[in-house]
């Protein structure tokens, strides 16, 4: 693919940049946010859906929240697995205490939730904390 689309995490812009542009130095068109954070950045609903939606890139959320004890421990190990997948993923996370419209659109039950996107569509769900090396194995398969 020459080029992609690749939602800003910050201000919700849908970029089309050249593939080979993908990597630390791209920056949003509007805002001049990083497009690659190289972190698992936190997202609110319309955000989520936009990049699910139209990104070329594979996305993974974690459905989270403050209260939930396996969350918080599985925080460090989702923010190891999201510099490990480096270029081949974007990693985010949305609070569902904040943005609850969000865990019921996307039907979610019981956090922690970690739902993969590519090409648009939801590709695999995963619920129930994981070490950082099964999740970046669950996204390698499921993207
Ligand atoms: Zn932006």
């Amino acid at each position: 693919m020459s080029s992609m689309k690749l939602t800003c995490l910050d201000c919700g812009q849908v970029n089309r940049l050249p593939s080979s542009k993908l990597g630390p130095g791209a920056k949003c068109g509007t805002c001049g946010a990083r497009l690659m954070p190289g972190k698992a950045v936190e997202v609110d609903f319309d955000t989520l859906q936009k990049a699910a939606r139209n990104d070329d890139l594979p996305l993974v959320v974690d459905f989270w929240a403050p209260w939930c004890g396996p969350c918080r421990m599985m925080a460090p190990e989702y923010a190891k697995a999201a510099t490990e997948l480096g270029d081949q993923a974007r990693l985010v996370k949305l609070n569902t205490e904040q943005h609850q419209k969000a865990g019921t659109a996307y039907g979610i039950r019981g956090i922690p939730t970690m739902a993969a996107f590519a090409g648009g569509r939801e590709r695999a769900r995963q619920t129930g904390a994981m070490p950082a090396a099964s999740i970046v194995s669950w996204v390698r398969g499921a993207t």
